[in-house]
């Protein structure tokens, strides 16, 4: 099988023929930047030293500082780190902030660690990449399975050792440490946005839609509450164990008091503290990504729809919220079946626009109220999701290909702002 990163980059060549981007340019971009690997010492809660594996990688930086989450997963490896980068640098061009992308992880599975050790470990990583990141150099924030409380531990180590307060080398913090209001649930509102743009381009009727969100974590549960709040169906979620489905919908907020106090995904309805069972059909992630709905939102992790389970998926648009959850080959197959796809790198970018928020409110010392956060969102992403999809209307390509288009014209841009080999050519005339 073909690496992630491998694939990640063969959508390139595609966008390409379309951007107004230099071919040496697009080569560039083929290769991440800089690539660290380091091994993580953590003293374990019974006095055992373990090693762990971290990377982070910088993968294009022509618009800005590097940028993106570190992810601490048993699955990370090498290839996945440099595929996650290598979307950043789309995502940040696509919604215009000024950063590259960057990307990091840690092999472990924190849900075997205490709470003391995945401390130890967030400490000892910044320890090892210390002289990596900045935050005018590369700036990490959350990813699967990290949090705002990680990010904590992260910037107070980075700030140690540098001997000075440095919130701007990492975003994504509690509000108390330098977080920005609306960060926490940003990516998921950044997908319900899109969604909301869509609706009204489609017409819908919102009752009418069902709405399947595979993955129960922080941008699942906040693009289900978000979509069932405007009367969308929520009919089916799931999480890492497996799923529910029932027809008639879920009252999301009872999934998510439930979840977060036992948990455990159930189906339930709770009236103050007090929820009780309703029905439901209990079904695996695979079910849920083929259940007879209109959208389908994979919030989980990559390779979700892929060339084998792409025929049984019956939904009409995919909302992307996860990092590569759709395979280049599934996707020649939805498009070419008339299914849109929002793609991860616009419908997932809220979460990086207001890490951008973060570092600016950080590097000014000054602190937006959540109405301007999430006004500025939310005009970023309608701005971008038209563009996209104009992109996507006059060159006649998947709304993949036309982000990518759109990322890439922007980061051409500013490849050629620092002059082109006609302008060199021509003593300085374009
Ligand atoms: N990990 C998130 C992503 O994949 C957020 C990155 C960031 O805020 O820098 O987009």
């Amino acid at each position: 099988m073909a690496g992630l990163f491998d694939g990640a980059v063969k959508r390139l060549d595609k966008a390409a023929e379309h951007a107004k981007i230099d071919s040496e340019a697009v080569e560039r971009l083929k290769h991440p930047k800089a690539t660290l690997e380091v091994s993580v010492p953590v003293r374990m809660d019974d006095g055992s030293l373990s090693i762990f594996t971290g990377y982070r990688v910088h993968h294009d930086n022509t618009r800005g500082p590097t940028k993106g989450g570190i992810r601490f997963h048993p699955q990370v490896s090498l290839d996945e780190v440099k595929a996650l980068a290598f979307w950043m640098t789309f995502k940040c061009a696509v919604t215009n902030v000024p950063f590259g992308g960057g990307k990091g992880g840690v092999v472990c599975n924190p849900k075997e660690l205490s709470h003391l050790e995945v401390e130890r470990l967030s400490r000892s990583y910044i320890q090892q990449m210390a002289d990596f990141i900045g935050p005018d150099v590369d700036i990490p924030a959350p990813d699967v399975y990290t949090n705002a409380r990680i990010m904590g531990w992260m910037m107070d180590e980075y700030s140690k050792i540098h001997r000075r307060y440095q919130p701007a080398v990492i975003t994504g913090k509690p509000i108390p440490l330098g977080g920005s209001l609306g960060r926490e649930d940003a990516t998921g509102r950044g997908g319900y946005y899109c969604v909301e743009e869509l609706a009204k381009l489609r017409g819908w009727n919102r009752s009418d839609i069902r709405v399947a969100v595979q993955g129960f974590g922080n941008a699942g549960q906040t693009i289900a509450r978000l979509l069932h709040q405007s009367g969308f169906r929520i009919v089916a979620v799931s999480d890492s164990q497996g799923g529910i489905h029932n027809d008639v919908g879920f009252d999301v907020p009872s999934l998510i008091q439930n979840k977060n106090e036992t948990r455990h995904l159930k189906a339930v309805y709770c009236n103050g503290s007090v929820c009780e069972e309703v029905d439901a059909d209990t079904i695996t992630n695979e079910q849920l990504l083929a259940l007879d709905v209109d959208v389908l939102v994979p919030a989980a992790l990559e390779d979700q729809i892929t060339g084998d389970n792409v025929d049984d998926v019956k939904a009409d648009v995919i909302v992307e919220l996860a990092n590569g959850p759709t395979t280049p080959d599934a996707d020649d197959v939805l498009f070419n079946r008339g299914v849109l796809t929002i793609p991860d790198i616009l419908a997932n970018a809220g979460g990086v626009t207001v890490s951008y928020f973060e570092w600016t409110q950080n590097k000014q010392g000054y602190y937006w109220p959540l109405e301007s956060v999430q006004q500025r969102l939310q005009s970023m992403m309608s701005r971008e999701f038209a563009a996209v999809y104009d992109v996507m209307e006059q060159h006649k390509v998947d709304m993949r290909t036309a982000a990518y288009i759109h990322a890439m014209n922007r980061i051409g841009e500013a490849i050629e702002a620092q002059g082109t080999k006609r302008y060199f050519a021509n003593g300085g005339h374009e």
